[in-house]
């Protein structure tokens, strides 16, 4: 049996998404060997994130003032906005550099069984957004999952009914670059065939 700080330790860092228990035990000791200095740092990066991350009060990404930098940036296209279920999904989208609008942050997707519904989410948000009268398409980035697809419907029924004129994307779910058609599953190479675009 650890001593109980230890022990504290070792449960903390279990509780983080992919650790087992036997990393948090390997982290724990890590920490340990570390001088003061170095351990403290991350404690202090926790506590400083914590203390000064909140959700930017336009479209709810994480912000380290009122509103986050793709808010704040002049140059982004506020008439189109991509719509995401999670503050990480913005990273893979802004790392393609195709997309020049703004975001929108759900805050996760619609899983009646898990307790998840509309207003659990910053859906009636976007809706406001919208009927604010700019904005020209919304993009919905939301996985391609049963929970991501729901929700996606979900909301382009909402748009449709509240705004009409603006246009409703879905991202087109492709094959994987640099993958042979062979290798693609079905449910891939069907969505694929069903996005198809003109060339
Ligand atoms: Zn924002």
């Amino acid at each position: 049996m650890q001593a109980p700080p230890i022990q504290r330790l070792v449960t903390e860092l279990g509780k983080l998404p992919g650790i087992g228990a036997r990393t948090a035990q390997r982290l724990a000791f890590h920490l340990l060997r570390e001088s003061d200095a170095e351990a403290l740092a991350l404690a202090d990066a926790i506590r400083e994130a914590k203390a000064q991350i909140g959700l930017c009060e336009v479209c709810f990404n994480l912000a380290d003032g009122p509103r986050c930098r793709f808010c704040q940036d002049t140059r982004r296209d506020s008439a189109v906005i991509c719509v995401v279920e999670e503050p990480q999904d913005v990273i893979p989208i802004e790392r393609t550099h195709e997309f020049r609008g703004r975001y929108h942050v759900l805050g996760g997707a619609l899983s009646p069984i898990d307790g998840v519904d509309p207003e659990d989410l910053k859906i009636a948000e976007l809706y406001a957004r919208v009927e604010g009268g700019e904005v020209r398409e919304v993009v919905l980035a939301t996985n391609p999952t049963t929970t991501g697809e729901a929700t996606a419907l979900h909301i382009a029924e909402g748009l449709r009914e509240r705004a009409p004129d603006v246009a409703v994307t879905r991202l087109a779910s492709g094959l994987p670059v640099g993958a042979d058609l062979e290798y693609a599953d079905e449910v891939t190479l069907g969505k694929a065939l069903v996005g198809r675009r003109a060339l």
